[in-house]
């Protein structure tokens, strides 16, 4: 791509199709896929991808909340959409944009039944959600005999799909407690599946699960990150291309003397000459404070910086003493080269997922097609 002139996170979309195309190639060509593209689709653009994912035919696709759904919506998304977290306040507007809930509580799904009821609809579309292990939302198994018998009494929704979430599905080190909810999720499919007297969607994996679990992926997965090219393992990582590079530029190098000190609350100090150079990204465009005092780097002409001082809220200072550089030259925070997110977010043991995300939505994304 052209160099940037200013902050830009750029999406390849073809690095998209090659992942999407990956994780399809590890499933049986009649598994369902579903695209997570919640959270701005990991921090990159939710319409772009969703309507690039679209045009690839994925099955379905899933967001957090209300809101994301509807977002996508207005972006021309026609595929279904299930919203993992809803909640009732907006469970009307939600059936009035075609969204699909999942539901996780008994609470809940009499909410949904009475607006549903209400509003007329026959067979709407709903995901029941199983715990078991995570302990975050779900019924559990013990409820099953609970929502069959609201569902019986109910001809305003039908449950398409039935669904759980492993916990700890990259790390092998817990194979014992994926398999045990696997089997968990097996048994709760079965005594559903023979109560309701049909057989809905069944679906457990996220991508890590994709790629270790294949005995897993049951009628569907959900991919989140893999999408956005990360295998969540070395090994894995391999067979993934990072979507998105975040650049930005060098707006101005200052020299600093032995003894000066640098930035908020004068954090760095100089210890001999040093040169630095400023960056307009900072804490409000996603690069949290504890990246700076040296705990982050980005790169500069393929030279490591570290990141100086105190990351302020619209800019981070780095130390170029060591590199040739001038005002306007390109600066790379993480690509698929350099450093990726990964990367830079394990200097601060945080993860490719929350780096990504917090990428703030007022940088310019620009996309390679
Ligand atoms: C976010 C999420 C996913 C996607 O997980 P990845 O690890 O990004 O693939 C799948 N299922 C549920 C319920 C989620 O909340």
């Amino acid at each position: 791509m052209s160099k940037t002139q200013e902050t830009t996170l750029e999406i390849d979309l073809k690095a998209l199709t090659h992942n999407y195309k990956h994780l399809k190639s590890r499933l049986q060509p009649k598994t369902k896929f579903l695209a997570v593209v919640k959270a701005f689709a990991y921090g990159s653009d939710a319409s772009e991808i969703a309507k690039h994912l679209q045009h690839l035919e994925v099955d379905y696709f899933a967001v957090a909340y209300i809101n994301e759904g509807i977002a996508l919506r207005d972006a021309g998304i026609t595929k279904p959409i299930l919203v993992l977290h809803p909640v009732p306040v907006n469970f009307k507007t939600l059936i009035e944009r075609c969204l699909e809930p999942s539901i996780y509580s008994l609470k809940i799904l009499k909410e949904f039944i009475a607006i549903a009821t209400k509003e007329k609809q026959q067979n709407y579309p709903i995901h029941i959600k199983f715990n078991t292990g995570l302990n975050r939302l779900g019924f559990n198994a013990k409820e099953v005999d609970a929502i069959i018998s609201l569902l019986k009494n109910n001809t305003a929704i039908k449950a398409t799909s039935i669904f759980s979430h492993l916990a700890a599905s990259e790390d092998l080190n817990e194979k014992e407690f994926s398999l045990n909810q696997i089997n968990k999720f097996k048994n709760i499919a079965k005594v559903f599946s023979e109560k309701i007297g049909y057989q809905p969607i069944l679906h457990m994996c996220n991508t890590s699960g994709i790629l270790n679990y294949p005995e897993a992926h049951f009628d569907m997965v959900r991919s989140g990150i893999g999408l956005y090219g990360f295998g969540n393992s070395e090994k894995e990582n391999l067979n993934f291309k990072p979507i998105s590079t975040l650049k930005s530029i060098i707006s101005q190098i200052h020299t600093i003397d032995k003894g000066e000190s640098l930035g908020y609350n004068r954090a760095f100090i100089a210890t001999q000459t040093t040169q630095t150079a400023t960056i307009p990204i900072g804490h409000a465009d996603g690069i949290g404070r504890q990246y700076g005092n040296a705990v982050g780097f980005v790169y500069i002409n393929s030279k490591k910086a570290p990141i100086v001082g105190n990351v302020c809220m619209d800019m981070i200072m780095v130390d170029v003493t060591n590199i040739d550089c001038k005002e306007g030259d390109e600066v790379i925070i993480f690509d698929a080269e350099h450093q990726t997110a990964e990367n830079l977010a394990n200097t601060t043991n945080s993860i490719s997922y929350e780096l990504l995300c917090c990428i703030s939505q007022r940088i310019k994304r620009s996309f390679c097609r």
